[in-house]
């Protein structure tokens, strides 16, 4: 048990035709909901920390809760960063232990995202570290970047090919339409598949990753409704596309947006329910409960990944 890289995982996942779960923390119910479903589904694990986090809670205190979390389960787990935003802060989280890292020069023109991508890679390599990069831009809100939909651009498979094999990254983030966000499509939700089996055979064994690809269940959102505060038509990816993705080339599912919802609806049940209760423990304890539902169920039905470990 202990700190891992995402590759053994990814080759299997590859294999077997499932994609393991990332799954953003940022606090210690978080990470006890999400492990504690892993630990039952028997399931691979990715826990990944986005710049938000690190503001929030102190990326210090996210890796020793991570390093307890293997302590108290056993399990192994991939420690990612999640959208590095330069070479820095990639660097800052190779030399403190993570085991992955992502560098997003998505928002830059192709060669240099090439160029800062092999930097990072250079770096993460020498110190035994994994590399997810990114191509095409994704819309929705990342943290304070907001990219509008008609700012997004879907990833050219023969630009993906050229990506990979200049900047040595070990997996890649493509953009098929997916978004970040509870609010993802205006209408019919739509991804490109035929793009993204082109860039499967393109890059035959390659692990793609898939961001923005949280389906805010409408259960959710109605249960956020109902107690208090609207979240009107949200919109998320149908399970059913992640679970075909899956089976394609795509190895890493990001699912963040859902994590929220379900914390957020148990907590507000809890408030309602229980005006008089203010011992955190009282609502956190169901929070936690929920993420930790939330979290089997995508690796049982979505991901596929149960029992894979
Ligand atoms: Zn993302």
């Amino acid at each position: 048990m202990g700190l891992v890289t995402s590759t053994e995982m990814f080759k299997k996942a590859y294999e077997g035709g499932y994609a393991v779960g990332a799954f953003n923390v940022n606090n210690m119910e978080i990470i006890q909901g999400i492990v504690e479903a892993a630990g039952e589904e028997q399931a691979p694990l990715i826990l990944q920390v986005s710049a938000g986090a690190r503001k929030y809670a102190n990326p210090v205190y996210l890796r020793k809760l991570v390093e307890a979390a293997i302590e108290v389960s056993g399990l192994d787990i991939c420690l990612h960063l999640d959208h590095g935003s330069d070479f820095e802060i990639c660097k800052a989280c190779v030399d403190t232990g993570f085991t992955s890292v992502m560098i997003d020069g998505s928002q830059h023109p192709f060669k240099e995202n090439i160029a800062l991508t092999k930097q990072v890679v250079d770096y993460a390599h020498d110190h035994g570290v994994v590399v997810e990069a990114e191509l095409g831009k994704l819309a929705g809100i990342e943290d304070d970047i907001v990219v509008n939909a008609p700012n997004a651009t879907f990833t050219d498979p023969d630009e993906a090919v050229e990506f990979v094999e200049k900047s040595g990254c070990d997996s890649l983030a493509i953009t098929i339409g997916t978004s970040h966000g509870a609010f993802k499509f205006k209408s019919e939700p739509r991804l490109d598949f035929e793009r993204l089996d082109t860039i499967t055979n393109l890059l035959p064994g390659y692990p793609l990753v898939l961001h923005g690809a949280s389906s805010v269940p409408k259960e959710f959102v109605d249960l956020c409704n109902q107690y208090g505060g609207q979240i009107p038509g949200a919109q998320g990816v149908p399970e059913e596309m992640l679970r075909k993705a899956a089976k394609s080339g795509v190895c890493k599912i990001n699912i963040d947006t859902d994590l929220r919802l379900a914390m957020t609806a148990s907590i507000r049940k809890v408030f309602v329910e229980n005006p008089g209760w203010f011992d955190p423990r009282q609502y956190l304890a169901p929070g936690r409960s929920a993420i930790k539902a939330m979290v089997a169920h995508k690796m049982k039905n979505v991901l596929g990944c149960s029992h894979k470990r």
